[in-house]
C-alpha cells in the first residue's frame, strides 16, 4: 500500500496518508493544523530532510550577501553551488534506479 507523505507550509510538520488503491484521490491536509497548503515529500523523509537542510543553509541570507539576481553571474553562481549540494533534480526516479543499481533489498527502514 503505498503511503503518501506530505510537509505542511504552515507549520513544517509531516502528514502521512495511507492509500488503500493506488488510483484513490485524496485531498491531502495536513494532520497537525488543517492546513492544505502542503507538499508532497518523498519517502525517503531523512534524506529529504538533510537535503532541505543543506537548502536552507546555501539560502541563508548572511551567505547570499553577495547576491545579486540582476546579475546573471551571480544567479549562475548559485545555481551551480546549489547544484553541487544537491546534485541535479533528484526525482524518485533518480533514487528507485540508484536503489536498483544497488540491489540493496534489505536495507533497514528509516521510518521513524
Ligand atoms: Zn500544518
Amino acid at each position: 500500500m503505498p503511503i503518501y507523505e506530505y510537509r505542511c507550509e504552515e507549520c513544517r510538520k509531516l502528514s502521512s496518508f495511507l492509500l488503500l488503491r493506488a488510483s484513490e484521490i485524496i485531498e491531502p491536509r495536513c494532520n497537525h493544523c488543517g492546513s492544505t497548503n502542503v507538499r508532497r515529500v518523498i519517502s525517503r523523509v531523512t534524506v529529504l530532510k538533510s537535503e532541505e537542510k543543506r537548502l536552507e543553509t546555501l539560502l541563508d541570507p548572511a551567505k547570499l550577501s553577495d547576491f545579486d539576481e540582476n546579475d546573471p553571474r551571480s544567479v549562475e553562481r548559485l545555481v551551480r553551488r546549489m547544484g553541487r549540494e544537491l546534485g541535479d533534480e533528484l526525482g524518485e526516479d533518480f533514487e528507485k534506479s540508484m536503489e536498483e543499481a544497488l540491489g540493496d533489498e534489505s536495507s533497514p527502514s528509516e521510518d521513524a
